[in-house]
């Protein structure tokens, strides 16, 4: 599918704004599936600190530093500790790995919890 800027409506503030080439590029490179916005860039980075669940991408984990990061679609990166794995979850986790996962406020700041590899 060739990239074009495609526009499309905010299902939240009903916002149209448009889904931009270099948008569609940055997703597709970081692994994400290109279907079309639902949520204008505001509306997605709010929705982004509601408890989910989310789809994610991760950016890396290190098993022995038991943490890591995960790209939200906004671009917007989340931390989340070993304990936020969802059990059954490997500890080998490649990176760009499609994952879907929970947010909970901590006292750092919000952090992915639940985490499971997406099937
Ligand atoms: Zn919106």
């Amino acid at each position: 599918m060739p990239y074009r800027d495609t526009w499309a409506s905010c299902r939240q503030c009903g916002r149209q704004f448009v889904f931009t080439v270099e948008e569609q590029r940055r997703l597709a490179g970081l692994g994400f599936e290109l279907t079309p916005p639902d949520l204008c860039p505001d509306c997605l980075r709010a929705h982004e600190m509601t408890p989910g669940p989310h789809q994610g991408i991760v950016k890396w984990y290190d098993p022995e530093k038991g943490y890591g990061f995960i790209i939200q679609r906004s671009g917007s990166e989340i931390f989340f500790h070993r304990s936020g794995l969802a059990p059954g979850t490997p500890e080998t986790i490649p990176d760009k790995t499609r994952v879907r996962y929970r947010i909970q406020p901590t006292g750092r700041g919000p952090q992915a919890v639940d985490v499971a590899l997406e099937k």
